[in-house]
């Protein structure tokens, strides 16, 4: 059985449906396997599965255990059949000298349906199986992406609900409609006057301070630091290495880079996961837009979050607080060093690890950083010499391709976290097009001048009504809560 502990104290320790049923560690510590030693296994187990969902029920066997397997397949099949618009859940297409998996292929055209889809049915489950009986109600914080994949995610699931907040014109306006036409009945989406790290402070503060909001109603997150959002992600770097093996694009045991758009460390996370279960992976690249504390962190082990924040045209990526390195802190310094660390960070904004600590970090993973228009530059020009078409974090990651020192005969593979059409004004621009004020507009003439496909959840938006208008300051947050519980 796999003990999940605290990253900050590892005498906290619960089963995998505790930590799932939890989100957060009550010492405000991230959940984590206790030991990489028990996630070792066969990585051909994995990639011979039959299809994504076998793949998936493998890697939540192993670390979902006392779920059970019959229990397991069933989830997964749940999750995924018939909600993707890929048979393979997550494609790999080859794009010039390296490989694109194609993450978007979910209800909400964002990477963050293929954990959302599953997080709900591992969480309903996991009551049934520890014998709660409280509603839960999922409090998440989004720049963006998350919001609309939560929604969906729980929408009319039975035992939840779900509020989600979002920073008031930080979000482009698809992704607001969205949220605020989702007519789940136990679904609300509230914007908040500040950025997302407002919103995600607010979120924790909240956790700390009212875990039972009401009677009956107990809180949970669905936020990628609960490790029931991560460990589906882990699935994909699977499948991305049994797609080049079938393409002929690799041999069984060749090593293979991942380069990977980043914000809140979730992604990248899952990738660490799958290389510690031993997939040959040689180095995880670590790609961030202006907001550029991660390639400073992991290029001279100073995180320092007192920086200016900037908005840019990939806000799914505009964090300066990444929660889920945490976890990975606690794998490469302990669980003292990041308890250390992760005070310092709250107190001062910035802390410094050490030199072999630094060096363990860097002999997995790489970074760098794009600016907005080196990302449109290269969405201009990756569609002109490829008929290929990105998104602006997709594109972040595509320029990290470009600048990281890649290794003669590894392959690279991008991973590309939202459809086009989720940020399209900003592809338009990119392009070298005319944008219209309306995201309607916008999609329309990216249709017609690339002929990529509009994914359908996007393209009946429009129509539907305004159902959630609420907008309130970060300090407003607890109460708007206990509000809404007591209804
Ligand atoms: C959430 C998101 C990211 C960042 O992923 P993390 O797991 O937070 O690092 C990147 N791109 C898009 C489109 C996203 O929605």
């Amino acid at each position: 059985m796999i003990n999940y502990i605290s990253t900050r104290n590892s005498s906290i320790s619960v089963k995998a449906s505790e930590a799932v049923i939890q989100g957060q560690a009550a010492d405000g510590g991230l959940f984590v396997p206790k030991s990489l030693d028990d996630l070792k296994i066969d990585y051909h187990k994995i990639v011979g599965g039959e299809d994504f969902n076998a793949m998936a029920t493998a890697v939540w066997n192993l670390f979902l255990d006392d779920y059970g397997s019959e229990v397991i397949s069933a989830l997964v099949e749940k999750s995924y059949k018939g909600k993707f618009s890929s048979d393979k859940i997550t494609p790999l297409v080859k794009v010039g000298d390296a490989y694109v998996l194609e993450l978007y292929h979910g209800p909400t055209s964002a990477f963050k349906d293929v954990a959302l889809q599953a997080l709900p049915n591992l969480l309903t489950k996991a009551r049934e199986m520890n014998g709660v009986k409280d509603e839960i109600m999922i409090l998440t914080a989004t720049s963006g992406d998350t919001g609309s994949a939560a929604l969906s995610g729980f929408s009319g699931v039975d035992g939840t609900s779900i509020v989600v907040f979002y920073p008031d014109g930080g979000i482009s306006e698809t992704q607001r409609l969205q949220m605020v036409t989702d007519a789940g009945s136990n679904t609300s989406a509230c914007a908040i006057r500040g950025n997302f790290d407002d919103a995600q402070n607010g979120v924790k503060k909240i956790f700390r301070e009212l875990p039972r909001p009401a009677e009956g109603v107990a809180l949970s997150s669905a936020n990628s630091i609960n490790i029931g959002r991560l460990v589906p992600q882990i699935v994909y770097y699977f499948s991305a290495y049994r797609q080049l093996l079938d393409m002929g694009s690799i041999k069984d045991g060749d090593l293979v880079d991942f380069v990977v758009p980043t914000g809140n460390f979730g992604n990248i996370m899952a990738g660490f996961f799958a290389r510690s279960m031993g997939l040959p992976i040689r180095r995880l690249v670590c790609a961030s837009n202006k907001n550029d504390v991660l390639t400073e962190f992991i290029n001279t082990g100073h995180y320092n979050r007192l920086r200016e924040f900037h908005k840019t045209t990939s806000p799914s990526m505009d964090i300066l607080i990444s929660s889920n390195l945490e976890r990975l802190l606690y794998y490469i310094c302990g669980e003292e060093n990041t308890a250390a660390y992760m005070k310092q960070l709250e107190e001062k904004g910035e802390y410094q690890i050490s030199e072999s600590e630094l060096d363990a970090l860097q002999a997995i993973f790489s970074a760098e950083c794009a600016t907005d228009e080196e990302g449109a530059a290269a969405i201009k020009r990756v569609f002109g010499a490829e008929k290929y078409l990105m998104d602006t974090h997709t594109s972040i990651a595509w320029v990290c391709l470009d600048k990281y020192e890649r290794a003669t005969g590894i392959p690279s593979v991008v991973l590309s976290t939202a459809s086009p059409y989720k940020f399209c004004a900003s592809v338009l621009a990119a392009l070298g097009l005319e944008t219209s004020e309306s995201d309607r507009d916008n999609m329309r003439i990216c249709h017609e001048y690339t002929k990529a496909e509009i994914p359908s959840g996007l393209a009946g938006i429009w129509d539907k009504e305004i159902l959630h208008k609420d907008i309130i300051n970060p300090n407003d947050m607890k109460s708007y809560i206990i509000e809404k519980t007591s209804k």
